[in-house]
């Protein structure tokens, strides 16, 4: 690639092709072409649009010529390329359709002039930008006799307005698509369609404010992060503290800094924290252009902020995983909050990691990385204590409210009992004392497996140390990392009982049990169903803020970025649900839900207290919950981590085999471990092939999927295999290959 331009252009298409393609320009398009642009060029018998990478030299071959070149100003920028090139031969996913995903889906309209043909959406053809109508009346209107009636008094009030939207039109006249068309085809109206810009919070009235008084803890992280901006070095941080304890805060007045300096500062959050009173925080404190950006928008709205940022009008971009790709110049700060999210991994198509990238990103760019959290992943924790990432601790609640009281209740030896007496106890209590309730179950498994109701005991697997599944097929509890398998036992292999279940509760049946044992409480149900419709999450919220509610039953919505001050006692139904998950995060997950509930709880004026029935009351995710005992937690997991070979000690990749036909997913799956082991094996590599095995989701959509699991003890070996792969398989027609790195759902 030379940067003198050619007449030789290289080019991504977003299509599951793994190279690049080298197109001419011809002499009339040459002074259009750039790097950043899209371009529509020949593709076999068909016509496609790619990217242009930039220019090339030396190239003697005969080549096809580019068509035409489809935007004014570029898309991306030479570094934001640098980033997509990585993302891409990182996540071994191609590079057009990472830079089709990095861009928003709104810019297939870009620049295209409607045509406008009443009062419906005007466009045809790729994703929509939102525009109205407007009509005028024509510049120079032909001789043709006015018509009379309804119509020649639209015609007038034209004349007079100039410009009215159809929206203003039918306020005015009520239904009068006919008479415009008829106008229209006389020449005697003009339409438009205009471009609508949509601020998804423009309703919101902001009043300025101006920074805290720090405490010690948050005067200590400001001051680091300040002086790393100052050096204009990368410089990743993990901000640690509790909710509440003020980390926000410490954003805010960082970003602060940075605005002085012209520098720009990208912050990720996960979707649902992703509120207007969030936002507000941010337009309260600054007067710089702002843009925010999530998957609540229209792609139409998304454009619009896209295209803001892209003209350089914004300083701060908020905005939820894809915000990572934001066209921001000059970035001095990424904010990544609540950086343990699971929502920050794409989990299909392009599979990427923002909070990964962040890091990427922020290197690129010489900026500060700040992931914030109180419950850091344990990867994270790792690399903060081996010095990979500074370490900020915020240690107390900004309103010095003490942590809840956390009460783990023996469940083992009580068949059927959904609600035991201590938790019936502690939420009469708290009902009597005036305060509010949750109930929390988790309902996330889709996986069963087999818990003993005696001891407690679990099925998991000798050389994965991960729950084993049940397949009802073959009657077995399969392990879907390495496909051990052992027939369904009828009695515990461990105390000999025949109380073995497969635990399942829904929310329904928890309300339903609640509403009978508390008659008199005013009760509500926060779950995927009661959510549904628009606006549904926030009556549920407001009817808990506005104290209608006594007890709310809730799933892991309610466990995330809101705020209950009211809520006094958080019951945890069946913390099994998230221990007993086939996943070797399953001990991580527990202790961060069950933190991020005791974070919901008393942050009132009364603190609060935790319930967590359970079959397994000595598991460390569970005796060591709480901020006290941290370190604890994290200790013992990672001697876990380090004994069993997960990360951060090994390097995982995930293979997902897809098809329609079960038998077909399952043969080619063991010729694709087969092929694995051969390239191992030629390739000395040190990489640990396990499986094939059904995945965790044994069908989804339609399509079987089968696994297999790659365990590295560096980055560069699974990379070595992955790019051997890469160039020496490909699945046959009808079966499709998904290559997971750093999976986050297995
Ligand atoms: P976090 O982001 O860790 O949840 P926030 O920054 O949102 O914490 O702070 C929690 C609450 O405390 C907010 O209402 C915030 O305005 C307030 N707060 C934060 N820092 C201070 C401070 N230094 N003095 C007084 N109030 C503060
Ligand atoms: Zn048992
Ligand atoms: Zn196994």
């Amino acid at each position: 690639m030379k940067n003198s331009p050619s007449d030789i252009i290289e080019v991504a298409i977003p299509l599951p092709l793994d190279t690049t393609f080298l197109y001419r320009v011809p002499v009339e398009l040459m002074p259009r072409t750039e790097l950043g642009k899209r371009v529509l060029v020949p593709f076999g018998r068909r016509r496609v649009t790619g990217y242009v990478l930039g220019f090339a030299t030396g190239e003697e071959r005969e080549l096809r010529e580019v068509c035409d070149v489809l935007d004014d100003t570029p898309l991306f920028t030479r570094k934001e390329l640098e980033l997509y090139r990585w993302a891409s031969s990182y996540y071994l996913h191609p590079l057009g359709e990472v830079i089709k995903a990095a861009l928003p889906a709104g810019i297939n309209v870009q620049s295209r002039r409607a045509d406008a043909n009443g009062d419906g959406d005007a466009l045809t053809g790729g994703k929509q930008v939102k525009t109205e109508p407007v009509y005028g009346p024509a510049a120079a209107p032909p001789a043709v006799d006015a018509p009379r009636g309804k119509a020649s008094l639209i015609l007038d009030h034209l004349r007079q307005a100039e410009e009215t939207t159809a929206a203003e039109l039918r306020g005015i006249f009520g239904d009068c698509s006919l008479q415009l068309r008829r106008l229209r085809e006389l020449g005697l109206v003009e339409v438009e369609a205009r471009e609508i810009y949509r601020d998804p919070f423009r309703d919101e009235t902001v009043t300025p404010d101006s920074p805290l008084a720090l405490n010690a803890g948050q005067s200590e992280a400001r001051d680091r992060i300040v002086d790393a901006i100052d050096t204009g070095r990368f410089a990743p941080f993990l901000l640690h503290g509790v909710t509440g304890s003020g980390k926000t805060e410490v954003y805010l007045q960082t970003i602060a800094h940075l605005l002085n300096k012209e520098r720009t500062a990208l912050v990720l959050v996960p979707e649902i924290a992703l509120t207007p009173q969030l936002v507000n925080r941010f337009r309260r404190r600054f007067r710089c252009g702002i843009a925010v950006l999530h998957s609540g928008l229209s792609d139409g709205e998304r454009y619009d902020e896209w295209r803001r940022i892209r003209r350089g009008e914004v300083s701060i971009v908020i905005g939820a995983r894809s915000a990572i790709f934001a066209p921001l110049e000059r970035i001095g700060m990424i904010v990544v909050d609540e950086e343990h999210e699971a929502s920050y991994k794409q989990s299909e198509g392009f599979r990427y990691n923002a909070r990964d990238l962040a890091l990427v990103r922020g290197k690129m760019e010489h900026a500060c990385v700040v992931l914030g959290t109180a419950t850091p992943q344990v990867t994270t924790w790792h690399a903060a204590t081996t010095g990979k990432l500074a370490l900020l601790s915020l240690p107390d609640r900004v309103n010095g409210l003490p942590m809840p009281h956390v009460e783990v209740i023996d469940a083992r030896g009580h068949k059927g009992e959904a609600i035991l007496p201590p938790l019936v106890e502690g939420i009469d209590a708290n009902l009597a004392g005036g305060g509010q309730t949750l109930v929390f179950l988790n309902r996330r498994g889709f996986a069963t497996w087999l818990t003993c109701e005696e001891c407690g005991h679990v099925l998991r697997c000798p050389n994965c140390a991960v729950t084993l599944t049940y397949h009802q097929r073959r009657n077995r509890h399969v392990c879907h990392y390495c496909d051990y398998a052992i027939p369904a036992p009828s009695v515990c292999p461990e105390c000999g009982s025949t109380q073995v279940t497969h635990l399942g509760l829904g929310t329904e049946r928890i309300e339903e049990l609640v509403r009978e044992r508390f008659p008199e409480a005013r009760v509500d149900r926060m779950d995927r169903d009661t959510t549904r419709g628009k606006g549904g999450h926030a009556r549920i919220l407001r009817k808990v803020a506005e104290r209608k509610t006594d007890i709310l039953i809730g799933t892991q919505m309610v466990a995330k970025g809101h705020d209950f001050p009211g809520i006094t006692l958080v019951g945890i139904v069946s913390v099994e649900s998230t221990l007993n998950i086939p996943d070797y995060r399953s001990a991580e997950r527990t202790y961060q839900l069950i933190t991020q509930l005791m974070g919901r709880a008393g942050r009132g004026l009364d603190a609060g207290k935790v319930i967590i029935q359970t079959f397994n009351p000595d598991h460390y995710a569970l005796t060591h919950a709480g901020t006290g005992l941290l370190e604890k937690f994290y200790t013992t997991e990672l001697a876990f981590r380090q004994e069993t070979g997960y990360p951060p000690f090994v390097h995982l990749a995930a293979l997902c085999l897809t098809g329609t036909a079960a038998p077909s997913v399952e043969q080619e799956s063991a010729v694709l471990a087969g092929h694995l082991r051969t390239l191992r094996r030629e390739l000395s590599s040190r990489v640990e092939i396990l499986g094939p095995s059904p995945a965790p989701l044994t069908k989804l959509r339609g399509r079987f999927r089968w696994q297999t699991l790659l365990k590295a003890p560096e980055r560069p070996a699974l990379h070595r295999l992955l790019a051997a792969l890469r160039s020496s398989y490909a699945p046959p027609s009808g079966i499709r290959l998904q290559v997971d790195v750093d999976p986050v759902d297995l």
